[in-house]
């Protein structure tokens, strides 16, 4: 006879989503094959289910608000030439990060973003990370250039056009990014090869929350 209390011990529980996330699973926010293991979790994971089924209560009628609200932002992100960006990781922050998005730190310049638009189609191969369209980056950010290149240089300039880093860097290269160094706006970076030839030019925003 099959025990079912020993199969249960096999089966170790998967550790509790963040509120964030089940805030987002609510909404309906999340991409499916994320839904899912959320849904999976529900099933065996009394906490979550109560959780939920309170949060359910008390925020319904601020449903229409959220949506909208995500609406805007994803037309914001469409803008800025950031619509690949999961909103996912803002959960329901959207608020704050169009906030963010708005400052003086965040406006984009209009030559540098032509020239990622074109590079961006022509290229490349050359470099795996990061995204040059643009990507969400608080402590670190990861320089990945093809197998091909030992070392680069790496340029990057905020978007007053000041220079921040100029540097010879090895591959892959993590850097970090100090609040003293980095605060939060938006950032354009040019990689190079050992002979000074330009292989990519890309953004990220440093988002601290
Ligand atoms: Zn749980």
């Amino acid at each position: 006879m099959q025990n079912i209390d020993s199969l249960n011990i096999f089966t170790p529980p998967a550790p509790c989503p963040s509120e964030q996330r089940l805030q987002l699973y609510f909404h309906n926010g999340m991409l499916p094959q994320n839904e899912w293991h959320i849904e999976n979790h529900l099933l065996t994971c009394e906490t979550c289910s109560k959780w939920l089924e309170n949060y359910e209560k008390n925020h319904s009628p601020n449903l229409a608000n959220y949506l909208e609200n995500i609406i805007h932002l994803k037309l914001q992100l469409q803008r800025l030439g950031l619509e690949h960006i999961s909103t996912e990781q803002f959960g329901n922050n959207s608020t704050a990060l169009l906030d963010f998005l708005a400052k003086k730190n965040c406006q984009p310049i209009r030559g540098y973003e032509t020239i990622i638009a074109q590079k961006t189609r022509s290229s490349a191969t050359e470099i795996e990370s990061p995204n040059p369209l643009g990507s969400f980056v608080n402590k670190s950010i990861q320089f990945t250039g093809s197998k091909t290149y030992t070392s680069m240089q790496l340029h990057i300039s905020n978007n007053q056009l000041t220079n921040i880093y100029d540097a010879p860097i090895s591959n892959p290269f993590t850097l970090n990014l100090t609040p003293q160094t980095f605060p939060d706006g938006l950032y354009y970076y040019k990689l190079m090869d050992e002979e000074e030839e330009l292989l990519t030019v890309g953004k990220f925003y440093v988002y601290r929350e």
